[in-house]
């Protein structure tokens, strides 16, 4: 029995713990978990909830890439509908991309921009990502002692014209520079050498996918790694979608070069093959590539030498999104729903909830250096989603809370859904309910990693 009035304790049958589902009773006492312990412990709390039998207790997600674009482009998407989408899909923490906005994200002063229109709007905790862009290389420690996560660059242009891309010798500076200041740099890692220049493309996806091929991606990769072997950088690879770059990142690592890798739920839920014509909703850079290539990128996702899997959300308005493969407005909207249609085609592979989890909450987690959340332990923030995962069901537009309902996953059928999520130990969201708090915090870079680390230590989990 613990001594002291809880504010709340979850019960369940199934929680995911130390990397596997428990019985377990979560307590927590202003806003953090205080203590793990057996399931029918006798707790004096505020609030005892259990959950359904058939369901689970997950840690909040933490989706590390999400493109808001407010201000300057609120049109698209903006703070209040992202995190109402994220909280319906129990992710309880998001890191926001430094374009689309405008200002980018690449200076101070920028940065309190987004602060100011995000403060008081975000249903669940927020941080941002700093720009490296030509104009900011060699003045990157402000941004980041003023709290970014680490720094975006491009290798190929951006798609938006007030955040330009880093040639090869401004890649290199970059990564001299996070190197020194002990930063991250995470990279759109794209090879403009071989990209192929297109205008109208049509209808059809083979036409879209051929001007960018798989070349321009492992050419980029390989100057990464080259930058990060020989400075000993951190540095992060966004959205990989070609599989054929796996075994120069396997190997990096096992040199241990400070390196890590994402993927997205597109590039495992689709593949080339099945795109309609003119789905222009699929469209995302890097290209969603052959049904082969989406194997051997599962087979990255197990083997462990992808290390997450967010979402890449990147909407636009509707009218962005014409039915010509070139002209269309790239970027996939996912935030909401790209959890469920990673767990719906991993399921169909036989592949383990358990060996997903990881890959949606402490691998992004710990990319950003957050060890204060993405875990159901002592001393961690009370965030959590309550997932189903055998239920059914056709992912329906008018269910999307981002702010223009138009998605690649809209029209598939999906397994799992989160049926509640909780931020701080308040229950903030629910499947039928919809989004009832918007209680949010903006978050910046911790301090020193080690000291939160010290703080869980000094608590047991008495299971
Ligand atoms: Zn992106």
């Amino acid at each position: 029995m613990t001594g002291l009035q809880a504010d709340l304790v979850l019960r369940a049958r199934r929680a995911w713990i130390d990397g596997a589902f428990r019985p377990a009773a979560v307590v927590v006492r202003d806003g953090r978990i205080v203590e793990v312990l057996p399931l029918d412990t006798d707790v004096q709390a505020t609030e005892d909830h259990r959950v359904p039998d058939d369901q689970v207790l997950l840690p909040g997600l933490v989706d590390t890439h999400v493109h808001v674009n407010e201000p300057g482009r609120t049109e698209w998407e903006g703070f209040a509908s992202a995190t109402r989408a994220a909280a319906l899909g129990g992710v309880t923490t998001i890191l926001d991309m430094p374009l689309n906005s405008i200002p980018a994200t690449t200076t101070v002063d920028a940065l309190a921009v987004k602060r100011t229109s995000a403060t008081g709007r975000v249903a669940v905790d927020v941080g941002f990502w700093g720009g490296a862009v030509p104009a900011s290389l060699g003045s990157l420690d402000a941004l980041h002692d003023a709290g970014v996560f680490g720094f975006k660059c491009f290798t190929a242009p951006s798609g938006v014209d007030e955040f330009p891309h880093l040639d090869p010798e401004q890649l290199r500076a970059a990564i001299e520079e996070v190197a020194r200041i002990d930063a991250l740099l995470i990279v759109h890692a794209e090879d403009p050498a071989y990209l192929v220049a297109h205008d109208a493309l049509g209808s059809h996806y083979e036409d879209f996918l051929v001007t960018r091929p798989v070349d321009a991606e492992r050419s980029a990769i390989a100057r990464v790694i080259d930058g990060a072997r020989e400075t000993g950088a951190r540095v992060h690879i966004l959205h990989l979608s070609d599989a054929g770059a796996l075994p120069m990142l396997r190997a990096a690592k096992a040199d241990g070069v400070r390196i890590t890798v994402e993927t997205c739920p597109h590039y495992l839920a689709f593949e080339a093959g099945t795109i309609p014509d003119g789905a222009t909703e699929y469209k995302c850079c890097p290209p969603i590539r052959d049904d082969a290539n989406r194997d051997a990128l599962w087979a990255g996702v197990l083997d462990g030498t992808i290390d997450m899997i967010v979402s890449d959300h990147s909407p636009s308005t509707a009218d962005l999104k014409v039915d010509d493969w070139g002209l269309a407005w790239g970027g996939i909207a996912g935030l909401q729903v790209g959890f469920r249609a990673v767990w719906t085609e991993g399921s169909r592979r036989g592949v383990p909830l358990e060996a997903l989890l990881p890959l949606v909450t402490t691998g992004p987690a710990a990319l950003a250096g957050f060890s204060d959340r993405g875990v159901i332990a002592p001393g961690a923030l009370a965030h959590f989603a309550v997932f189903d995962p055998d239920v059914t069901a056709v992912i329906e537009v008018a269910g999307l809370a981002h702010r223009n309902p138009v998605s690649a996953f809209a029209g598939h059928e999906a397994r799992g859904r989160v049926t509640e999520t909780w931020l701080r130990g308040r229950l903030i969201a629910t499947a039928d309910g919809g989004v009832t708090a918007v209680g949010g915090e903006l978050v910046a870079r911790s301090a020193p990693v080690g000291a939160v680390a010290a703080v869980l230590d000094g608590i047991e989990t008495r299971l």
